[in-house]
């Protein structure tokens, strides 16, 4: 038995003395200020820090070990104790020993999988004391200065975007009738933030209408004389758009997937083509948003943004950019020109928990116009009232925490070049990772980085040769064979613990029918090396000729 639970055990030696009652109860709401009180507590601030920062050196998390089927077995009892269970020291103990363990240990530089990944330790501070403040920024009058804070911040992003003026900033930066950004849950809430101001602002009041947000979908398809909105994005667009446009009432299927090219790119010849159909042949169609991707969650490509900007100016309609994923890469001196185009955008998604690795979680959506979230406004007469400068006029959230506290801290100790060093690690590392794959036979690269993601599988050279000549429905069964192997691949690595690489689906030149799986690697995290990534190459081939070879013998697909 180690000292930690040495202690627990030691001085909480059974529940019965556990009680609820208004002593007890009233003395949680007051810190102990005793020395050995605070000690204690302090202690636990200690555990939380170093002890969580400990958990689970050995492997990434979804291991075998455990299963989930055992995991869900020793969480079934659903009622809720009349009298307290636990005290403090056990319930953090039991965090740390009993739940940390089997949680998924992201800030490994081994777990490459997704866009959740190490933050910088100081955040934990940060969190610390946005939950010990407690502010609610949904008025002033629970917030003050963290309102005022936060109008800051935003301008301060907003000016890494569109870079406007000097006096554009003066005038807006506090400016309590304006808004150039607003703090949400997360990218999905951005963008149907951004969704909703685009729909608003068509169907804004007229004669007897009274506005799409009072009289609803129907009323407003009639006042305007349009049958049906849709939303064109390309096919690496993120599903949060769909959900957004069933949310409106736009309806999911009129998120029209675009085509995309070879490089992952929206296809402007096939949105062009798709803008002249509708216009010509349902006249009766709005167009109520063009939808860019800065950072596309599969393969990390970039819209051609200039050109979207452009197509949407012509059409009248919405630009917006999701830039979830992306936004961060504007710190990058050398490769900010990625996002060009970005400042011409209506709108702007930039999530907090990825690319500024702030703690889960944190939206952001930004405004080329500062008075473009007018149509969305909301008034109530005990907060919000009409006038007021309360940020939750303007925002789908109600009650939320001082996220910009947070950001505004965390841009004040990296500074700009420090975000910067980390993208350019992020793609660098990418690019060298993608060029060991392609050295490595056994390996295809799907889709090289452009910013910090790439996709590959598992492709044999025999394979190679095969798809080369192969008609299309050989192909195809060649590809059912390797989704089988890329599958397992990534299943058996995944329990096995010491590495995570995620997979998804890409079809191939835009064809339902030809499905490709893919293993996909982010490279976010700063401790992630060429060489640890090389170590995950190893280990795949590793478990390719122990388990899976077998798989493809017999349909020649290995000599
Ligand atoms: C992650 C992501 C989202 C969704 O953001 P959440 O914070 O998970 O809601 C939307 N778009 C893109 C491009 C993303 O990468």
């Amino acid at each position: 038995m180690n000292k930690q639970t040495a202690i627990t055990t030691q001085s909480h030696p059974g529940h019965s003395d556990l009680v609820a009652d208004w002593d007890r109860l009233f003395r949680v709401f007051i810190c102990p200020k005793g020395h050995a009180s605070r000690a204690t507590l302090i202690k636990y601030m200690d555990q939380i820090l170093y002890g969580l920062n400990d958990f689970l050196k050995k492997n990434v998390g979804i291991t075998e070990a455990v299963s989930l089927k055992d995991l869900s077995e020793r969480f079934t009892d659903t009622v809720i104790n009349d009298n307290p269970q636990k005290k403090l020291a056990d319930v953090i103990t039991c965090l740390i020993k009993e739940i940390a363990p089997h949680a998924v240990n992201v800030s490994s530089p081994y777990f490459v999988g997704h866009m959740t990944s190490a933050i910088p330790f100081f955040m934990v501070h940060l969190k610390t004391i946005v939950s010990a403040l407690n502010q609610n920024v949904v008025k002033l009058e629970t917030s003050k200065v963290v309102s005022v804070l936060e109008k800051q911040v935003i301008a301060k992003i907003h000016r890494v975007i569109y870079n406007n003026t000097e006096e554009f900033y003066r005038h807006h930066v506090q400016n309590a009738d304006t808004t150039l950004g607003v703090f949400v849950e997360g990218g999905t809430t951005a963008n149907l933030t951004a969704m909703w101001m685009a729909r608003n602002a068509k169907f804004q009041p007229k004669a007897d209408f009274k506005g799409i947000e009072a009289d609803g979908l129907v009323a407003a398809y009639r006042a305007w004389d349009v049958d049906r909105c849709v939303v064109l994005v390309s096919r690496r667009g993120h599903y949060s758009l769909r959900k957004a446009a069933g949310i409106l009432g736009i309806g999911n299927s009129n998120v029209i997937p675009i085509d995309i090219c070879k490089n992952n790119r929206v296809d402007l010849s096939c949105l062009k083509r798709t803008i002249r159909r509708l216009q010509i042949e349902e006249p009766k169609t709005c167009i109520l948003a063009i939808v860019g991707v800065a950072g596309a969650t599969e393969t990390g490509t970039v819209d051609p943004l200039e050109d979207l900007a452009e197509i949407s100016t012509q059409v009248g309609t919405h630009f917006h950019v999701d830039a979830a994923w992306g936004g961060p890469t504007l710190f990058s001196k050398k490769y900010r020109h990625l996002l060009n185009g970005i400042s011409l955008a209506d709108s702007v998604t930039i999530d907090g928990h990825k690319q500024f690795y702030m703690p889960m979680s944190c939206g952001m959506l930004y405004l080329k116009d500062p008075a473009a979230m007018d149509v969305i406004a909301y008034h109530s007469n005990y907060v919000n009232r009409m006038g007021s400068v309360d940020l939750g006029i303007k925002t789908l959230s109600g009650s939320r925490e001082a996220n910009s506290l947070i950001l505004d801290s965390a841009l004040k100790i990296m500074g700009a070049k420090g975000y910067a060093l980390l993208i350019d690690h992020g793609i660098e590392t990418a690019a060298a990772f993608a060029r060991e794959i392609k050295k490595r036979e056994l390996f295809e690269l799907m889709t090289p980085p452009v910013l910090n993601i790439l996709t590959y599988r598992i492709c044999p050279p025999h394979a190679k040769k095969l798809l080369e000549t192969a008609d299309n429905d050989r192909r195809r069964i060649i590809n059912e064979k390797l989704n089988t192997v890329n599958r397992r691949l990534q299943q058996i690595q995944r329990e096995a613990g010491t590495s995570f690489v995620s997979r998804t689906t890409l079809l191939r030149d835009n064809n339902p029918d030809d499905a490709i799986v893919v293993l996909r690697s982010v490279i976010m995290n700063p401790m992630t090396t060429l060489s640890i990534l090389s170590e995950i190459l190893d280990e795949q081939e590793r478990i390719f000729e122990r388990d899976l070879k077998g798989l493809l013998e017999g349909q020649v697909l290995v000599a």
